[in-house]
């Protein structure tokens, strides 16, 4: 049985209590390995090894030399990628074909582009006058923030995880990780990478573990750590915002969503399908930015709603590395529960089930995963509880609109503002859009297409900060101030 351990100053160490817990295939409750639990003696360990990285040889390296170590940790994720992409299919049950276009590509892209990108940032500079006439100059610089903690989920693992690590290394800080303790593998195996390419001891670091009195909230409450970096549930990220208060430590929150699509009538019905299958069944429906709303113009809703069921029918459920698979499992049987309550809850308030709706029949020992139908959902009032929470799960309600101003009050009308979609070949209706909706990011015919220069993050209780492009340095580096009187 495989055994995944901490990785504290360049060693993979077991935990001081002995404590262990498992890692299990959710495509059929297969265990794959068992996995070091993390307690106070493993985080102070790791953030104490964190900062002597800091204060030594990583602190003192030319930025060049540093940046070339970051861009070889990308060439070392692509050296390994195949075994990237089974550990990733193993911890989540993901299609191989999703792993290998998305989470590990993206995964290695996220050190390449910093490493480039950061060497490209100016900073400003002014001249400034002097009752005396003589002058000064004001110009900034930037300094590592310190010691980060990364605490991140596990949707889409290796590639939220060095979204964070990238930019914080490129900027030159150290880093302990708290993966999710669904999906330990491969941040456990970006450990031996940041070894083989040679980025010092105590650079990179993860702890294993769960969030309450475990690693996480140990590792977020350490006086030690100079700022906490965050992705998953909003109700964990009020958590964690609490724990940085403490000692003032600054945070970034990338939370949940509860995402529109709409959809008008003059829009490209093809390109509508294609996108809103992705965006609606994509990684079985858990990414942050998932559609779980679709607003459909009222002439062409019937014929959405009869293409986007054929299209979801359609949908393959298999194993990772089946021929034809298009679609997973949830990442639990717990969090299974979690969705098909919501499943229930929508029939008891008076949906329309159009599709799915419960669980599927798997052959063989996949009968024991977390499988579930894909679902549609017609005929709810907008304050039901799939319209207003987050599912996280392979599911939309789709809803007819007559009027524009309609629709974006119905966009607008919750908690949340992370993403959206809107589907339309009206150019002015696409940037009347782009000012009235209430989100982070707005695609127009198209969904989580990224340019990694640009901003990313969300509005309202999806989250604090961007980052992304020049927005991460705001919080990996913090801006000094030099004034010089001439
Ligand atoms: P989660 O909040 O349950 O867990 C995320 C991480 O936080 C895990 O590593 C967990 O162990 C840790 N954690 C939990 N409680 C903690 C605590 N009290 N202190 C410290 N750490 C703690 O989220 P999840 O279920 O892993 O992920 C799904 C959620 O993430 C969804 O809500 C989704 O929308 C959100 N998400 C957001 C983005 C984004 O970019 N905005 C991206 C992906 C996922």
């Amino acid at each position: 049985m495989k055994e995944i351990k901490h990785f504290i100053n360049g060693e993979c160490v077991g935990s001081d209590s002995g404590k262990t817990f498992e890692d299990r295939n959710p495509a059929n409750n297969q265990l794959i390995a068992t996995v070091h639990e993390g307690g106070q003696v493993e985080v102070d360990r790791a953030v104490a090894a964190a900062r002597a990285a800091l204060e030594g040889e990583w602190g003192l390296m030319p930025m060049a030399k540093r940046l070339d170590l970051v861009n070889k940790v990308a060439e070392g994720i692509n050296a390994r990628f195949d075994e990237f992409v089974e550990a990733e299919c193993l911890d989540t049950g993901k299609p191989r074909a999703l792993a290998a276009h998305v989470d590990i590509p993206r995964g290695a892209a996220n050190f390449s582009f910093f490493a480039d990108h950061v060497k490209n940032v100016a900073t400003e500079s002014f001249f400034t006058e002097t009752l005396d006439s003589t002058g000064a100059i004001n110009y900034g610089v930037r300094k590592p923030r310190g010691v980060i903690a990364v605490v991140s989920p596990w949707n889409l693992p290796l590639l939220l995880m060095t979204w964070k690590v990238g930019p914080a290394l490129a900027c030159g800080n150290t880093v302990v990780v708290k993966p999710s303790e669904e999906t330990p593998h491969t941040a456990a195996l970006l450990g031996e990478v940041m070894n083989d390419v040679g980025i010092p001891k105590g650079v990179y670091n993860v702890v294993h573990g769960f969030g309450p009195a475990s690693a996480g909230e140990y590792l977020t409450r350490h006086p030690g750590v100079d700022g906490i970096t965050f992705t998953g549930e909003s109700r964990t990220g009020s958590v964690i915002m609490k724990a940085a208060a403490e000692g003032i430590r600054p945070v970034s929150l990338e939370l949940g969503g509860k995402n529109p699509s709409i959809v008008f009538a003059d829009a490209d019905m093809d390109k509508v399908i294609e996108g809103c299958m992705r965006s609606v069944f994509i990684n079985c429906g858990q990414v942050c930015f998932n559609t779980e709303r679709v607003y459909v113009e009222r002439p062409v809703f019937d014929e959405f709603l009869s293409r986007l069921k054929s299209a979801v029918e359609a949908l393959k459920p298999g194993l990772w590395n089946a021929d034809g698979s298009t679609m997973g499992p949830l990442i639990s049987h717990e969090h299974r529960n979690k969705v098909l309550s919501y499943y229930k809850k929508a029939v008891d308030q008076g949906a329309t089930v159009v599709t799915g709706g419960g669980i599927p029949k798997m052959p063989g020992d996949l009968a024991d995963g977390a499988w579930i139908e894909p679902t549609i959902w017609t005929g709810l009032p907008e304050n039901a509880a799939v319209v207003r929470e987050e599912v996280f799960g392979p599911c939309c309600h789709v809803q007819p609109f007559d009027h524009e101003a309609d629709v974006v009050r119905m966009a607008n009308d919750t908690p949340y503002g992370l993403g959206a979609s809107v589907w339309t070949e009206n150019l002015s209706r696409a940037h009347r859009m782009g000012q009235q909706l209430d989100v982070g990011m707005l695609w127009v015919n198209s969904w989580f297409l990224r340019d990694l220069r640009t901003s990313f993050g969300g509005n309202k209780q999806s989250g604090v900060g961007r980052e992304g492009g020049v927005h991460g340095l705001e919080f990996y580096s913090e801006l000094r101030n030099v004034c010089i009187n001439f």
